[in-house]
């Protein structure tokens, strides 16, 4: 069994499967697993990039079925059973896609080419020296005008990851920046949070939306709703043909799409490429063939546009694909999916966040802050990166200050493309080895009709 991407879902799936007559080889481009709900703490030097991701290896040391691979899937090839990657191609009996999700820039070049994402660790440490080198380069500069938009940070996408990177430089700025830069008036550093929709927090309750929009104002965040980013070059980020912030500093928070692999009928993958699964996480005329996570779109009757890019919708969906798999290999009927919302949040800053329980129950302020705390200490990835993220996280509550402003690996738009083209030549030489004797599985029997 091949899975492609060792995420929430891919990574939960290999591990639910330990003791399934099956050989489960594991491709993902990175050789770690990367906790991205606390990407924005990594970019705004709260965090260190180690605490938030673990190797994929680690995790799986004395798992005697698993095989991981570390390459770039370019493809795959149904008709024979083929993963085409960056070191050669894999054959599987069974396939899950568990690739997630990329940026949508909806098209827009200009964004695409100059603005900040914030999707992998990469990005995060590129972000964070951004910052860092902008103010570095403001105490130089003399044009008001151009020192201004070094100053300014745009943020664009009012979603929890919009929300969260807002509050958290917002605190920057307020506690840290200032004992660094004593020379810049801060004052005049603006952080703008731009989003299309008429609120904050879209999918949370209107009693978050509105906790969410009151924190932000008493961190001098300034929103600006119903407003769309349409262009953003030279230091400008027009919001109409003529009117803009000016920014050096354009951060995308905007929205994602699924990252479908090629290779699968057209008619499987939607506009915002996922691709289409049937209840039980089977792509429609595709039995051996699964999807689970972002990229899966799971449609259900409450959730006609499918089901939200969420780490605990990917991870319920490999629970229960890891109990059908057997029953599929032995041509029983699979259970269908049924999503367990145990509620969502969202982190401001200190001491307030917003939370959204099951049956309408909404807390937020010191409570929720707490909440959010703990639960994502509970889902990091090993001990070390537990204590690890609980120590900065003390060290910056108690001394209202972050460690982490180190611009070891200055950034450059120009270097983050060429690096791109370099690793894809690198990864393009290397062979594949893979265990050839797999354990002998049952060929799939008496599969299932696919829902609609
Ligand atoms: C900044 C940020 C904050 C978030 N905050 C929250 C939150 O607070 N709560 C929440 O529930 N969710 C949050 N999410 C969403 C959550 O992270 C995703 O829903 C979750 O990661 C989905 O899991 P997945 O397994 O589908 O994909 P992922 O976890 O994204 O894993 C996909 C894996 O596939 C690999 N991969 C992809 N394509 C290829 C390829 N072609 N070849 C090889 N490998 C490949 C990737 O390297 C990656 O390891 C956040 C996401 C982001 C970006």
């Amino acid at each position: 069994m091949v899975i492609v991407g060792g995420g929430f879902g891919g990574l939960r799936l290999a591990q639910k499967l330990a003791d399934a007559p099956v050989q489960v080889v594991m491709v993902d481009r990175n050789n770690y697993h990367n906790f991205q709900p606390l990407l924005y703490q990594v970019a705004t030097g709260a965090l260190e990039a180690d605490s938030i991701a673990y190797p994929i290896r680690k995790i799986f040391a004395g798992q005697n079925n698993f095989f991981y691979r570390m390459a770039d899937v370019k493809g795959i090839v149904p008709a024979t059973n083929t993963v085409q990657t960056s070191v050669g191609d894999i054959r599987y009996d069974y396939l899950v896609l568990a690739t997630g999700s990329l940026t949508n820039f909806f098209g827009i070049e200009s964004i695409e080419k100059n603005a900040m994402q914030i999707k992998s660790i990469p990005n995060a440490l590129n972000l964070r020296s951004f910052i860092f080198q902008n103010f570095e380069q403001a105490l130089l500069e003399t044009d008001p005008e151009k020192r201004q938009a070094l100053l300014n940070i745009v943020v664009v996408g009012g979603g929890p990851t919009g929300v969260e990177i807002s509050g958290s430089l917002a605190e920057m700025r307020r506690h840290v920046l200032p004992k660094d830069y004593p020379e810049l008036d801060l004052k005049k550093m603006q952080i703008f949070l731009v989003e299309a929709g008429p609120a904050l927090l879209g999918p949370m309750s209107k009693a978050s939306q509105e906790d969410a929009k009151r924190y932000m104002d008493g961190l001098d965040v300034i929103v600006r709703l119903n407003t769309a980013i349409k262009r953003f070059e030279d230091g400008r980020a027009y919001y109409s043909d003529t009117e803009f912030i000016p920014t050096e500093n354009l951060i995308w928070a905007a929205g994602v799409n699924g990252a479908a692999v090629p290779g699968l009928p057209d008619e499987l993958v939607t506009r915002n490429k996922r691709i289409n699964v049937n209840m039980w996480n089977q792509l429609p005329g595709q039995p051996n063939i699964f999807a689970i996570g972002d990229v899966a779109n799971m449609v259900t009757p409450d959730m006609p546009k499918g089901l939200p890019m969420l780490a605990p919708v990917a991870q319920q969906q490999a629970d229960l694909l890891a109990e059908n798999l057997p029953r599929i290999i032995r041509g029983e009927a699979p259970k269908e999916f049924s999503y367990l919302n145990k509620g969502v949040m969202a982190i401001i800053s200190r001491n307030k966040a917003v939370v959204d329980m099951p049956k309408d129950i909404h807390f937020k302020g010191f409570l929720g802050w707490l909440a959010w705390l703990f639960i994502h200490l509970i889902l990091l990835v090993g001990f070390r990166n537990k204590v690890v993220a609980l120590v900065d996280w003390a060290f910056s509550y108690f001394s209202s200050d972050q460690a982490l402003r180190l611009i070891i690996r200055p950034f450059s738009r120009k270097d983050m493309k060429d690096d791109k083209g370099k690793r894809a030549a690198e990864h393009a030489t290397a062979t594949v080895q893979y265990n050839p004797t797999p354990p002998a599985i049952q060929e799939p029997a008496g599969q299932p009709t696919p829902a609609s």
